[in-house]
């Protein structure tokens, strides 16, 4: 049961105006639980966020799916609850180490998530239960004394020699701290180049790429379920799948059972799909993200000469835009039936499709760089004798799935968590490197907050 007076008992009330101020940019899952732990350990934070909050940025994921307009600040990617705010809500996580997997459900529980989290094998809340947890979190920050500003896009950061002291907004309002904390999330590539331009030190790190394949959930439903029609009981099936190819491995990648495409391009010329589910998950298609790792020494198609530490964000870009191209030059997505991308010819036309924009037919196999098409292939055949059924036809490979992790790290002393070279800099989250994932960017979010809670003991 929802219980919003719940999250006050969590947070102490201090007399915040006194308190130490803590920047964070970025109100995503990292972003939020940081703000919550600063207060609990009394210092008192200031998120900025470039989008609006939940309700207003429904507006904008509208006009991609209608329109095929972009806002650059407010998208699948940008505004209150960074990405994972219409995502599926998957909460599994492989980073057991990283911190304490289930202080973060009960969080979620505190915030209004249905108390099934806390024990279901694979749990999950669903897009449409998502930004009511989001709201009152913010309600909770707020109420307690920290900040959380909307439209606030950080632009510039504050430096004196190899110290960050704050930051500046796009509108040139200038906020100072002695600890800034950076969770701007994998698609905030303006923050990479301005950290690149600042001379502060950033690495290169691998990611991965491919395509978003979706199938008629019955099809999975009677491969997994074994039976002609799933009984109204069980959940829609899903599937996890891997298959090493040639050295690397091609697998299946934020799976959404009775799910929907969404559209997660952050800019007008790029196409850029991911998936999500309601929390009953009764839409007709399963979809799920099947990648490869890009690595420089597979990167045959965009050489890597060991200097550029944008060079994953460029090969992304680079795929995103041609997908653009090829889709039309809108949100329509370039699209080919299943058993047409193995087999390396056109669809002559394309099955029903949950994503919202559109799709159109392509050659996805010759649009692809062909180490990510020539891996996909022998992964698709090898799903296929893995699970009767999956290869068929009546599925879907729509372009591109880019977004599965960070192509940049920003390095981090793992005990201060503060930037190697630049005092005062907290890189957090999956933008930083840290996290894939809602709830590991969660955590990752806690471990931030408390290392600075320890500095600032320290220094007292
Ligand atoms: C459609 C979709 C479905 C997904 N499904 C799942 C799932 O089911 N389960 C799961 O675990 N993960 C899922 N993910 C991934 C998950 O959402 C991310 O791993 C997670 O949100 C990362 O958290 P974060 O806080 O590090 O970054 P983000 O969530 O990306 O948040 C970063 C925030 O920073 C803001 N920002 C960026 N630049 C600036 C700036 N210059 N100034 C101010 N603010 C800025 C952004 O607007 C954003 O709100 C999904 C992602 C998408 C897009």
């Amino acid at each position: 049961m929802r219980n919003r007076t719940m999250p006050q008992k969590f947070l102490p009330i201090y007399p915040m105006r006194s308190a130490v101020p803590v920047i964070i940019v970025g109100a995503g899952p990292a972003g939020l639980f940081c703000a919550l732990r600063c207060i609990e350990r009394g210092l008192r934070p200031i998120v900025l966020e470039r989008g609006k909050d939940v309700r207003a940025r429904r507006r904008d994921l509208a006009a991609i799916n209608k329109s095929h307009i972009v806002d650059p600040d407010s998208n699948y990617c940008f505004g209150e609850g960074g990405a994972g705010t219409y995502s599926d809500g998957k909460l599994y996580t492989r980073s057991h180490k990283r911190g304490d997997i289930e202080g973060v459900l009960r969080t979620l529980v505190a915030y209004g998530a249905s108390t099934d989290i806390l024990i279901d094998a694979h749990p999950h809340i669903g897009t449409n239960k998502l930004p009511g947890i989001i709201t009152a979190m913010r309600e909770a920050i707020n109420q307690a004394g920290g900040e959380v500003r909307f439209n606030s896009r950080v632009d510039d950061l504050l430096m004196h020699r190899v110290a960050v002291l704050g930051v500046r907004l796009a509108d040139g309002t200038e906020i100072q701290a002695r600890a800034t904390v950076l969770a701007t999330g994998h698609s905030a590539r303006d923050v990479f180049r301005l950290l690149a331009a600042k001379g502060i030190r950033i690495e290169r790190k691998d990611f991965a790429l491919g395509v978003r394949v979706e199938h008629p959930q019955s099809i999975i439903d009677r491969a997994q379920y074994h039976c002609d029609a799933r009984d109204p009981y069980l959940p829609p099936a899903s599937y996890s799948m891997v298959q090493q190819v040639d050295g690397l491995g091609v697998y299946s990648f934020c799976m959404c059972p009775g799910g929907i495409i969404a559209p997660c391009a952050t800019a007008q010329d790029e196409v850029v799909t991911n998936g999500w589910s309601p929390s009953k998950r009764n839409n007709p298609f399963a979809n799920s993200g099947i990648v490869v790792p890009i690595t420089p020494a597979e990167a045959r198609s965009r050489p890597f000469d060991g200097s550029d530490p944008l060079w994953g964000m460029h090969y992304q870009r680079g795929v995103e835009h041609a997908a653009w191209n090829a889709g039309g030059r809108s949100q329509t997505a370039p699209a080919q039936r299943l058993e047409d991308f193995i087999q390396g010819r056109a669809s002559i036309d394309l099955p029903e499709c949950s994503y919202p924009p559109g799709i159109v037919p392509c050659r996805i196999d010759e649009l692809l760089p062909d180490e990510v098409s020539s891996r996909l292939r022998k992964g698709f055949i090898a799903f296929g004798e893995k699970m009767r059924g999956y290869r068929t036809n009546e599925a879907v490979v729509v372009a591109v799935e880019s977004r599965t992790s960070s192509p940049v790290r920003v390095p981090r002393d793992p005990v201060s968590m503060q930037h190697y070279t630049t005092e005062g800099l907290y890189p957090c989250g999956e933008g930083a490197g840290y996290a894939g994932g809602i709830v590991s960017a969660a955590m990752d979010g806690q471990r931030v907050a408390e290392a600075i809670a320890v500095s600032y003991a320290v220094r007292a």
